[in-house]
């Protein structure tokens, strides 16, 4: 009995360890694939291919204009790096190494700061850019045959949620408050039923934390 169950247990293991590469492989060749796409995408547009980085620092990307010839990023771990910039003169795009949905979807998100013109837009508020860019994001993922429904409930979720993240970042700056956040952002944030709940009392919060400081 001991040894049919150990035969039993060794096949199993082993269906199971084939089926884990299966998929594993079908995730490598689907990011592969959407690799090769964001790379197109990048291409479809005019900006300066020398001033376009691709790290292996996180998840992380960064569209911008440097006049000083170099920019530097806060870290996950708090320290700040400091990259040089080849064309100082030209926008620069930083984009993560392709591991997952998440840095798919920040490739095309950093592209469509781009495409939109945010990094000449000194006036526009950082979170009315941040909507726009995952707005270009998601109709950009909606286009490209890689990226599966599972993807699409990332891309979907995960923009929302940073959207809301930089809203709440905004209030905590004093640039604006619960009245008077863009109609239509709050109307969009207030579709996921989750921010819904939460909207008043994290806006509070938010104000809260603003008015402690200037006091
Ligand atoms: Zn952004």
């Amino acid at each position: 009995m001991k040894l049919i169950k150990k035969i039993l247990r060794f096949f199993l293991l082993d269906i199971v360890e084939k089926q884990i590469q299966k998929q594993e492989n079908k995730t490598k060749s689907k990011l592969e694939l959407c690799e090769k796409w964001v790379e197109e995408l990048l291409l479809s547009t005019d900006i300066e291919l020398e001033n376009v980085y691709v790290h292996k620092l996180g998840n992380w990307g960064l569209c911008g204009k440097s006049s000083y010839g170099q920019t530097f990023k806060k870290l996950n771990d708090g320290t700040e790096k400091w990259f040089d910039i080849i064309h100082s003169d030209k926008a620069y795009i930083f984009v993560p190494e392709i591991k997952n949905t998440w840095t798919v979807h920040a490739w095309i998100h950093e592209i469509g700061h781009y495409q939109l013109g945010h990094y000449k837009d000194k006036n526009k508020p950082t979170y009315i850019k941040e909507y726009e860019a995952e707005q270009y994001s998601i109709e950009k993922a909606t286009e490209c045959p890689h990226i599966d429904d599972f993807m699409m409930v990332d891309v979907e979720v995960g923009a929302r949620w940073y959207v809301w993240s930089h809203v709440l970042k905004a209030i905590k700056k004093g640039e604006i408050n619960k009245d008077t956040i863009e109609p239509y952002i709050k109307e969009y944030l207030l579709k996921s039923p989750y921010i819904a709940k939460e909207f008043e009392s994290e806006c509070a919060m938010s104000e809260h934390e603003f008015n402690k400081k200037v006091a």
